[in-house]
């Protein structure tokens, strides 16, 4: 079965359109193909199938919705090289990376199957003789679900199945720059039992199909990851219908070594939070915080663990560190990082990438100050940029300078400052002594301009779900 699909998923169908967008491999800018670029009208029909379908789907039982999720979960599995070669191809994801991702979306399909199924209302003792109060949870109804590049399967997945799981049904609308992977969840559908008009695919421009989901009245919620800057306009154009929003926004994450720490635990951990992706994921750690008495033996074998990183294209095997989505993002970090040489900061392993490169080989600068671009935007590169600290009280509070809240790490096994980083660092998350803590069962979100509301978790399926209270007399 060809899972590269080129037209929409609106009601069950597979749509086409005149105007198309051309889908480009980020290791070679070659053409993949293409997919529609949906009018406004088009965009709408999604809108009215995901009404249409929406009183039924809401009234199926948990457990029809679960048994669907379940099939889906083990449909993923079944399928997982093809998917992830599709990540590969359109994000350029090494290969092994796009097997996780795949994995990881498997994952929300059976947490979302059992939340489903302990989604429960509850019934509480009324203070009046005679009432009952009852707590029912609804779906929250038609969703829009906006998608970014950097994990084209998994951000669809973190939405689509806590959403399935509720009763709610979806428009959404992958990345234009990744459809494919957002695309297959339509053949996932067609192929697992989901009722048409439950889940429709879109793909086109943004902001017409934004503006076209954002101002429907159907539309009872919108979910997006992505830009602070676009979960922003997106905020501010439902609030005109009031939609119930969560946004999972752009991340600054402080990377914390302190001197109890075992310095080869350290490396290991930062390389893994700082080159999936090749950086460019929001949870990266964006700035390394490292005590002054390990500083330079941690910036001596950082230079050495990134030095043996493989890079080149997503498909071959070895490959640690592929190629950056497009040219934008790696003028983005060229420019981050020649600034920083200006104002100071010195690169000790790899080099400024060179104009135009998208593979762009691992960077380490030390002498990075806080006020620096390179420690203020988010990098979404493969550039490790250290600072020196000697105080927690001091680490904290540069830490916390910054308009994002989403992950945070520390390297330390002292109670005390475990207690004092897990109460003080104003993030949404915490990793102590990983670089990785992502995990469907945990609850994913930020604080501050990092977002609102939660993926994953408990927590997660209540996004989706409204409390309705009813009184019994
Ligand atoms: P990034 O900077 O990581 O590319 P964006 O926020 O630009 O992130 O994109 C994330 C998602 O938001 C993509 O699906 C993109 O198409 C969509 N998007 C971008 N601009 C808009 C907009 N003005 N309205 C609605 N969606 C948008």
């Amino acid at each position: 079965m060809k899972l590269l699909r080129e037209k929409c998923f609106i009601d069950g169908a597979w749509v086409g359109s005149d105007d198309t967008i051309a889908v480009l491999d980020p290791y070679d800018q070659s053409v993949l193909g293409t997919v529609p670029a949906l009018s406004a009208n088009q965009a709408s029909k999604a809108i009215a199938a995901a009404r249409e379908a929406s009183a039924s789907w809401g009234a199926t039982t948990a457990a029809t919705r679960a048994s669907i999720l379940r099939k889906m979960h083990g449909w993923v599995l079944e399928n997982l090289e093809p998917l992830a070669q599709l990540v590969t191809a359109e994000s350029g994801k090494p290969i092994k990376e796009s097997r996780g991702e795949v994995r990881y979306s498997a994952s929300f399909l059976s947490w979302f199957a059992g939340e489903a199924e302990r989604a429960y209302g509850r019934i509480v003792p009324a203070s009046r003789a005679g009432r009952q109060i009852q707590v029912v949870m609804q779906p929250v109804g038609p969703c829009a679900v906006i998608t970014p590049w950097n994990f084209p399967s998994a951000m669809i997945a973190r939405k689509v199945a806590p959403a399935i799981a509720a009763g709610c049904t979806v428009v959404c609308k992958p990345a234009e720059i990744t459809p494919y992977s957002g695309l297959v969840w339509g053949v996932i559908a067609e192929e697992c039992g989901l009722p048409r008009g439950v889940l429709n695919i879109v793909t086109g421009d943004p902001v017409s199909i934004g503006r076209t989901l954002t101002g429907s009245p159907i539309i009872r919620k919108v979910t997006f990851t992505g830009s602070t800057k676009v979960g922003k306009l997106l905020m501010a154009d439902s609030a005109a219908t009031m939609k119930r929003v969560s946004f999972e926004l752009g991340g600054n994450a402080p990377f914390i070594v302190c001197n109890d720490a075992s310095v080869d635990a350290a490396v290991e951990h930062a390389m893994a939070a700082k080159f999936r992706n090749a950086g460019q994921t929001c949870v990266a750690a964006n700035r390394f915080f490292i005590h002054e008495d390990c500083h330079d033996e941690f910036v001596t074998k950082m230079v050495a663990a990134t030095s043996k990183l493989t890079v080149g294209s997503g498909h071959e095997e070895a490959t640690d560190v592929g190629p950056l989505i497009n040219k934008q993002g790696a003028a983005k970090v060229r420019r981050l990082l020649s600034a920083a040489v200006d104002a100071g900061a010195e690169v000790v392993g790899g080099i400024i990438p060179e104009n135009g490169a998208t593979l762009i080989g691992p960077v380490v600068a030390t002498g990075v100050t806080n006020e620096m671009p390179l420690a203020r935007e988010e990098i979404f590169g493969p550039v490790v940029a250290i600072q020196k600290f000697a105080d927690v009280d001091d680490v904290i509070q540069k830490a916390n300078d910054t308009n994002y809240g989403l992950a945070a790490y520390a390297c330390t096994h002292n109670q005390e400052r475990i207690a004092k980083f897990s109460a003080e660092l104003e993030y949404g998350m915490v990793g102590f002594n990983t670089g990785l803590m992502s995990t469907a069962e945990a609850p994913f979100g930020g604080l501050k301009e990092s977002g609102l509301g939660r993926e994953g978790g408990q927590e997660g399926i209540g996004e989706y779900l409204s409390a309705k209270y009813v009184c019994l007399q």
